[in-house]
């Protein structure tokens, strides 16, 4: 390649796609529109697809570090009883795949310091791109163009380019809104991710290192709604007040200052991923709603494929993002659509509906938890 990959966008899966070509001796430049790459407040869960990703560049140690290892998953109603649980540390022993929680902003300290910071241009948002025969162009807001070998896309959810590429893909509000916050971890809560589905809305927490507790609370609504933008803390633990024990003091603690709202969309699966030179990654190819903890786990595999395609096929590289698409259309896919599925049961408010579901539930055998988990997490069968 006589030119270096562009990469387009600075979040969880263009950096770590850089880093995943940087340990493979490609030449690449991260080109990101904010002045200084920074992050929400909020956490995010590693599963055991993405760490295998981490492992292999040298920073699955340090995320282990800065964030908490979890070794179950509870799903339980609004009371506290168990609906479904998921022995993370048994896949760990296992398959050697651990999974976990980290605070965001501590999560892209640890990709960006693995990177050549040279390589990385922030506040350079690109708005328009050229192909020639053997080489790509961007165009900058700043007027500029840099040339690549090719464009990797992961400008998130609302990239501008495959809106390009692909006028009419959607996205889509899912029914329901979420808050997330961080508090201080004063209840012990070691390991464990729980969920708690009730007839009030979903809510989950989660520790995420640094003794902190990461939550995030759903309720169905219509998109946009003013009246849960403005929502309160104190609302909001109002709104859970008949849910277990920590719920409602998790939300009272927690300072206004780390509140978060948006609503959950998603992008209805598209076909096509491969133009050319140019191939859409992360969230810009398939974001999905947060139920299953996958999208930037989606990303990070990405990632990794992606680079190893690029240095398989130096010397074609449209064939290395057309077999990029072959190998991700169906996984992605199976993930938007079924995290979508599982969102709206997930959801149900219908006193009647959430009993039948509660008891359809806990009727579901472990080893059929399990084997969804392994697909899940793309274990190889032995
Ligand atoms: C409530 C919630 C909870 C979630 N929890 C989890 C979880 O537990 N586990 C999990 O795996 N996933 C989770 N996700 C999903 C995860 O956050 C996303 O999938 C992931 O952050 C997407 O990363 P990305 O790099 O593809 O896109 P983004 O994070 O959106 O990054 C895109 C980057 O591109 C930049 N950019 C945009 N346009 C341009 C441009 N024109 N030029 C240059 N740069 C540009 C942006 O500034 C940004 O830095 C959750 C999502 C939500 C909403």
């Amino acid at each position: 390649m006589n030119h270096p990959v562009l990469i387009v966008g600075g979040g969880i899966a263009g950096l770590t796609t850089a880093l995943a070509l940087q340990q493979l001796h490609i030449d690449f430049l991260v080109l990101e529109a904010v002045p200084e790459i920074k992050t929400v407040g909020a956490g995010i869960s590693l599963a055991g697809n993405a760490m295998r990703v981490m492992k292999r560049l040298g920073l699955a140690n340090a995320i282990k570090h800065n964030g908490h290892l979890i070794s179950s998953m509870l799903i339980q109603d609004e009371h506290g009883s168990t609906l479904s649980l998921m022995d993370a540390a048994k896949l760990s022993s296992e398959y050697e795949l651990d999974n976990v929680a980290i605070h965001r902003s501590a999560l892209h300290q640890v990709l960006l310091k693995a990177i050549s910071q040279n390589k990385i241009l922030t506040n350079n948002k690109v708005t328009d791109y050229t192909e020639g025969d053997n080489f790509v162009e961007v165009v900058l807001q700043n007027g500029n163009r840099i040339s690549g070998s090719c464009i990797l896309v992961a400008d998130g959810i609302h990239s501008s380019i495959r809106k390009k590429l692909l006028p009419q893909s959607q996205i889509r509000y899912s029914g329901y809104t979420c808050w997330r916050g961080i508090a201080e971890n004063t209840w012990g809560i070691e390991k464990v991710a729980v969920e708690k589905w009730g007839t009030a809305g979903r809510f989950g927490y989660v520790p995420i290192g640094d003794n902190k507790v990461y939550w995030f609370a759903c309720k169905n609504a219509p998109q946009k709604n003013e009246q849960m933008q403005t929502m309160t803390l104190a609302q909001l633990a109002e709104n859970f007040r008949n849910y277990s024990h920590p719920v409602p003091e998790i939300i009272r603690q927690t300072p206004a200052s780390e509140l978060i709202w948006g609503d959950i969309i998603d992008l209805k699966p598209i076909s096509r991923y491969a133009f050319n030179k140019v191939v859409l990654l992360g969230d810009a190819a398939h974001a999905t709603t947060p139920n299953m903890g996958q999208g930037a786990c989606m990303g990070i595999e990405d990632a990794w494929l992606i680079a190893t395609l690029l240095q398989q096929h130096a010397n074609n590289l449209t064939e290395a993002f057309r077999l990029f698409e072959a190998q991700r259309l169906k996984r992605t896919h199976y993930i938007v659509n079924t995290s979508y599925r599982l969102g709206k049961i997930a959801q149900w408010e219908n006193r009647i509906l959430t009993k039948l579901r509660n008891t359809a539930f806990r009727l579901v055998p472990a080893s059929v938890n399990e084997k969804q988990v392994i697909k899940l997490l793309d274990i190889p069968v032995r």
